[in-house]
């Protein structure tokens, strides 16, 4: 079971895991991705997000620019669609299946915090 995302949930953008090492919990950039929603399906009146919801702009990421980094702009959402609950015939986005990138370089990944516990689906 997962929680639900909704345009309260937060989505950041955070550094990749490299091959063979722990995930770094820090540094998460502080970049959020940006979501609007105008789905009828509202949790604490917060419309929930679909995948095309999400994104692809990127603000307030702190990743430095140099000739080898660039703070996140823009991500893309690879996954993270709920297979039982879904509105039209699109499933809704769940907070600990999302998946994504971001452009980079170098490359990140994308966490959810859906900041509400009432809805949940799988
Ligand atoms: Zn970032």
């Amino acid at each position: 079971m997962g929680e639900v995302l909704t345009t309260k949930s937060i989505i950041k953008c955070t550094s990749a895991p490299t091959p063979g090492k722990p995930a770094p919990s820090e540094p998460v950039h502080g970049g959020e991705v940006v979501t609007t929603s105008t789905s009828k399906l509202k949790v604490n009146g917060e419309p929930v997000l679909l995948r095309n919801d999400i994104g692809p702009a990127v603000s307030g990421c702190k990743t430095s620019s140099s000739a080898s980094t660039e703070p996140c702009t823009s991500a893309t959402v690879t996954g993270g669609e709920a297979t039982k609950l879904k509105v039209g015939i699109t499933g809704v986005m769940l907070a600990d299946q999302l998946t994504g990138t971001t452009v980079g370089p170098p490359p990140g990944i994308l966490t959810a915090e859906a900041n509400q516990t009432k809805l949940t689906a799988i």
